[in-house]
């Protein structure tokens, strides 16, 4: 017991996350730290690494303010989480298209982005230790961000067709 002050403190600065919006102590830093966290276990442990790119484009759409601003940055990451989604054996060789006809810098329109986010967040995986359940909260968190960007599935999937189409180079 301490007796130096309170057991419980209740944080005034947890505030919501502009992107996700995640009420956590920080808002949009502490939201980052979590993803920073999460980067830190990938990289210290093969296991939490498996569907690494499909986590990182997940929270990227998520914060469309910090890593969407491009419409090449939107694409990239939009794309991925398309190609997690629905193109799931064929992920690798997919994205590696993608990333050649975007390092190509083509011309996109932009389309708006939308306010929903989706209802997992980068702290529902926080809270996962087992490997297992860790790719099983990591794709559950892809679906649900993907779905909250229905409006712009049409946009993505011509995108990701696009690629299917070109020649391979
Ligand atoms: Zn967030």
């Amino acid at each position: 017991m301490d007796a130096a002050g309170p057991a419980v403190l209740i944080a005034p600065t947890e505030i919501p996350c502009t992107g996700c919006g995640l009420i956590v102590e920080g808002g949009t830093d502490g939201c980052q730290a979590l993803f920073d966290a999460e980067t830190a276990r990938a990289y210290a442990d093969a296991r939490f690494a498996a569907r690494r790119r499909m986590v990182v484009d997940t929270y990227c759409l998520q914060h469309p303010d910090r890593y969407c601003v491009s419409a090449i940055s939107l694409a990239a990451h939009l794309t991925g989480v398309c190609v997690a989604v629905e193109h799931r054996g064929v992920e690798d060789a997919v994205n590696a298209a993608i990333q050649r006809w975007l390092s190509r810098r083509p011309q996109l329109d932009k389309p708006a982005i939308p306010d929903g986010r989706g209802t997992l967040t980068i702290a529902d995986l926080r809270t996962t230790s087992d490997p297992a359940e860790h790719a099983r909260l990591a794709e559950a968190w892809a679906r649900a961000t993907w779905d909250a960007y229905s409006p712009v599935h049409a946009v993505a999937r011509g995108w990701v067709d696009h690629v299917d189409r070109e020649p391979r180079d």
